[in-house]
């Protein structure tokens, strides 16, 4: 492949990405969107209907004694053939069927497929997580989305400024679609997919590109930076450097208050007596549905800043396994926490070293990086949580807590590189327990977004390349 004529400097890595702009569709547009939503879900829920039926009548004729062999044959649920099925009796149940596109129904079939597979296999054991339940009925006002995968849909040639889909026709975009449009220009992006999605009172279309992305190598590949996430400071860098915590959700919190009184006044929804909700009770509802999307935006942006800067940096990246779920249950806590966005964090650094070249750490859960001192290594064997500034018990050092910390966690690698043991012959993965030195290597991720993942052949050409370029990368499986 590409690995060969590639300069040691940028890093080139084929990763299956997401690009997703807001779209400003005029009326009629909106309509069409709403409509192909729509169209989607109908499938969904037909299909669900259908697949629940079957299951219902099999049920109650095993329960009558009829043996196996004269039961209603099961539901093939595979996308395919749920396709079959909906082609067959679609002019009975949606005769409107083709004012939208044919993708829309086969979106929904298809993530009907999928659910039902999940469901199936958590249930028989062959899928790790926690399990999974059967599907339910999507409602009208969630779930707003649909996927074209075949048609004509992409970035419109006229300007930056406009998507393609088919049906609905050319989109206007909030932001410019340059920076992939000369991706798609230059032949190092492929657009495989398009989704739409209607999400905090706006619509966005988020394009699966398969791309190969170029970025520059860490400004000092040779450093290692440790980070302490905190409360008080969004994060303290062993080198000194403090990044404020934005508090946004705090500031946002006054507002907040105010919608949610205000929504307490109008006439909800009452389950009991099936009351429906007031059509001013859904405004509040949107208003603060955007309150809460801008509060995630601002926090994504000012994560997506720190992550940039960090593997931009540093060649090596040490982070802390924080217990994110076992804090999100201390009250006090998880507000911040939760405010913060430490998984967030975790994720955005695992795919960006992968990008740069660089290196990410991930310390050990109970490595005790606030209670070791980062000048002798003393540890200490209490630390309140109040307590910060780190007094050593051995030596006259007096820290700052996050400090320390990020000292230590900087330490972790640095021993590394004295000599003591080389991070490629795997001594970052787990040792056994009680080593202070215990740290895990990140799983290399080669996406940006959670899914859909890259096809096996894409992930080996990355991880090469990322290999044959750095030479100390250290990820593995
Ligand atoms: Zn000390």
């Amino acid at each position: 492949m590409r690995s060969q004529d590639i300069p040691e400097n940028p890093l080139v890595t084929g990763v299956i990405q997401a690009y997703r702009f807001a779209l400003a569709p005029t009326p009629e547009q909106d309509d069409l969107l709403r409509s192909h939503c729509g169209a989607q879900r109908y499938a969904y829920n037909w299909g669900l209907a259908l697949a629940k039926a079957v299951m219902d009548q099999r049920q109650a004729e095993t329960t009558y004694g009829i043996p196996d062999t004269g039961l209603t044959p099961p539901l093939n649920w595979s996308a395919y053939s749920l396709r079959k099925l909906w082609n067959h009796s679609k002019d009975d149940v949606a005769p409107w069927w083709g004012e939208n596109s044919k993708e829309a129904y086969s979106s929904g079939l298809a993530n009907l497929a999928t659910a039902l597979t999940n469901w199936n296999a958590s249930k028989h054991g062959a899928r790790r997580g926690p399990k999974i339940r059967f599907p339910r009925f999507k409602d009208k006002r969630r779930s707003m989305s649909c996927r074209f995968t075949t048609g004509s849909f992409g970035l419109a040639d006229s300007d930056r400024r406009h998507v393609k889909l088919p049906r609905i026709g050319v989109v206007r975009t909030h932001e410019s679609t340059r920076k992939l449009a000369r991706h798609v220009e230059r032949g190092t992006a492929r657009i495989r997919s398009a989704t739409i999605t209607h999400h905090g009172g706006r619509w966005f279309c988020s394009l699966s590109v398969e791309i190969h992305r170029t970025d520059p190598a860490p400004a000092r590949p040779a450093s290692a930076v440790g980070v302490d996430l905190g409360v008080k400071s969004l994060a303290v860098l062993s080198t000194g450097e403090i990044i404020t915590n934005p508090r946004h959700f705090d500031l946002a919190v006054p507002r907040l208050r105010r919608l949610q009184r205000q929504a307490a006044r109008r006439s909800d929804p009452d389950r009991r007596t099936r009351r429906q909700p007031s059509q001013r009770w859904h405004r509040t509802r949107a208003r603060i549905a955007k309150l809460h999307n801008a509060v995630a935006n601002a926090r994504r942006d000012s994560l997506h800043k720190l992550t940039t800067h960090l593997v931009r940096t540093h060649g090596t990246v040490v982070v802390e396994d924080l217990n994110v779920a076992g804090m999100l249950k201390n009250r006090r806590l998880a507000r911040h926490v939760a405010g913060v966005g430490m998984g967030e964090f975790c994720r955005q650094l695992d795919y960006k070293t992968a990008w740069t070249g660089g290196t990410l750490h991930v310390a050990d859960r109970w490595y005790p990086s606030s209670k070791t001192c980062s000048a002798c290594g003393a540890v200490r064997t209490k630390l309140r949580l109040a307590e910060r500034t780190f007094h050593c018990d051995e030596c006259p050092l007096v820290l700052d807590r996050d400090l320390n910390a990020a000292r230590n966690l900087a330490h972790l690698v640095v021993g590394f590189a004295d000599g003591t043991s080389s991070p490629s012959c795997g001594a970052t993965r787990n040792e056994p327990a009680g080593n202070p030195r215990q740290t895990r290597t990140a799983r290399a991720a080669g996406i940006a977004t959670g899914s859909p993942g890259p096809h096996p052949g894409q992930r080996r050409h990355r991880k090469e390349t990322a290999a044959s370029s750095t030479g100390t990368h250290t990820r593995f499986r």
